[in-house]
């Protein structure tokens, strides 16, 4: 039977002809189904995939050149476009939406060979870190189905735990891939703010979206982040800096050149946070004395600012989604009242209370209450002062450290319905994800840990803006020291 390791031996398996395209899609449909109880994928393109894989077969018999992910089954968060595919962002409001266009980043995804195999439950318009505020169901933790995958990309980090897809396409605005990654024990990569364009992604909050990679090793995150990277004239947001070619500059051979980081800062206030779970502190830092033994400076650093972090993010996208979200008015598209209205605001007050979550709605009048003029300055103005802050004490970090360790989550996955009761404590799981989105640096989660409770738990890894290939060697000395 086909088991997926990485894209390399996936690549290998396929030219000694121990398989084909056309039978891995099979074996993930049957999977798919098998699973359906984890309520990973809203919706399954199983003709199209099956379809796609039978050309790229067709392709390699006739030694045509083939791409970097040539026959790689991908799913995709429910928030990326895909022309002639539905897309709601796990919405009522956008339930019989169908994209337009293709976002940049599938494209390119596409271009290289991918297979997209479906579009992935989450929380309802990214926002969530449990995946509970779909209108289409939970997603389930596979290593335990009365926990929670984490959120917002529930779904696409449990396709990845439970092998439902090679790779996953997520997007991340305060941790929304890193944080289901930690939940799932798998790879989660959120690269630095405009490497990949957003074109086609749905908006939550413009100014701290990106899109982002799940996967089970860091050479295939490289590679998928190779691909999906780099200048496009549809997003001004996104940089035109070259795009380095990731997947070399993390084999061993390159990472002893170029000598890979060795110093590293750790916030001292992250290990002596009060949510912090007293087994996740002592492995963190014991693993932080190993890193010393091994020859890297580990110093600590202070950050008075850690309690601000998740008020400063939550003012910020509050705000930026009350704004993103208004084009959902039942007018130009999405979902549109049945009931009598009496005029257009009537039109737009019954539409968006019938197609928006009960989270959903508490974002936009939370956001529209800071932007408001009385209030603008105290809550807005002051968020923003903060953000500047926080950006000049990361330039000021990275002048001397090369990467920033810390904890991804301050606990294991949580039993569904846990928090549910209680949105500000629910916005705790955010406290170490949301630092890396307000200053616009890549993090990723690597799945180091065990807990004595049966869940996973990751290191989170910081680098300076666009040094992803640091990042990425790191923590790929880290996967392979874990092995
Ligand atoms: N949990 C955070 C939120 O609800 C992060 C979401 C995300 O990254 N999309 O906003």
């Amino acid at each position: 039977m086909f088991r997926f390791t990485s894209i390399k031996d996936y690549h290998t398996a396929l030219n000694a002809a121990h398989t084909t395209c056309v039978q891995v899609v099979k074996y993930y449909l049957d999977q798919i189904t098998a699973h359906a109880n984890l309520n990973v994928y809203l919706e399954v393109f199983s003709k199209e995939a099956l379809a796609q894989a039978a050309i790229l077969d067709a392709a390699a018999k006739q030694g045509k050149r083939l791409g970097k992910l040539h026959g790689v089954v991908i799913g995709i968060k429910d928030v990326l476009s895909y022309k002639g595919h539905a897309v709601s962002a796990a919405s009522k409001i956008l339930e019989n939406y169908t994209a337009v266009y293709t976002a940049t980043a599938i494209q390119k995804l596409l271009d290289e060979g991918a297979i997209i195999i479906g579009r992935q439950n989450c929380d309802e318009f990214a926002m969530g870190s449990s995946n509970e505020n779909s209108a289409y169901g939970p997603v389930k933790n596979a290593i335990d189905i009365s926990k929670v995958p984490g959120g917002s990309s529930g779904g696409s980090a449990v396709a990845v735990q439970a092998g439902l897809s090679m790779i996953s396409i997520g997007s991340d605005t305060g941790g929304s891939v890193r944080q289901p990654a930690d939940f799932c024990g798998v790879v989660g990569l959120k690269p630095s703010y405009g490497r990949i364009s957003r074109y086609g992604l749905i908006a939550y909050a413009s100014s701290f979206d990106q899109i982002g990679i799940f996967s089970k090793t860091i050479e295939d995150a490289a590679l998928v982040l190779e691909v999906m990277a780099g200048e496009d004239e549809f997003d001004s947001t996104v940089s035109s800096k070259p795009v380095p070619p990731y997947s070399k500059l993390i084999e061993r051979k390159e990472i002893e050149k170029t000598t890979s980081p060795k110093k590293v800062a750790y916030f001292k206030e992250t290990l002596f946070h009060p949510g912090l779970d007293p087994e996740i502190k002592t492995k963190i830092e014991s693993y932080l004395n190993d890193l010393t033994a091994k020859g890297y400076i580990v110093e600590a650093i202070d950050f008075s600012l850690l309690s601000y972090l998740v008020p400063t993010y939550y003012v910020l996208t509050t705000a930026e989604a009350s704004s993103n979200l208004s084009r959902f008015d039942g007018i130009k598209f999405g979902h549109r009242t049945k009931q009598s209205i009496a005029d257009l605001n009537d039109l737009y007050k019954k539409t968006r209370t019938e197609g928006f979550g009960e989270e959903v709605q508490r974002r936009i009048l939370l956001g529209s209450f800071v932007l408001s003029a009385g209030y603008f300055d105290a809550y807005f103005t002051k968020a923003q002062q903060v953000r500047q802050k926080l950006v000049d004490l990361t330039s000021a970090v990275f002048s001397k450290y090369d990467l920033i360790l810390s904890p991804t989550v301050p606990t294991t996955a949580f039993g569904l319905g846990e928090h549910n009761h209680s949105a500000t404590e629910m916005f705790l799981a955010d406290i170490y994800t949301v630092y890396a989105n307000l200053v616009g640096i890549p993090a990723i989660s690597i799945p180091l840990f065990t807990h004595s409770n049966g869940m996973p738990f990751g290191l989170q890894v910081m680098s300076a803006s666009f040094n992803e290939a640091g990042l990425l060697s790191f923590s790929k000395e880290q996967m392979n020291n874990k092995v």
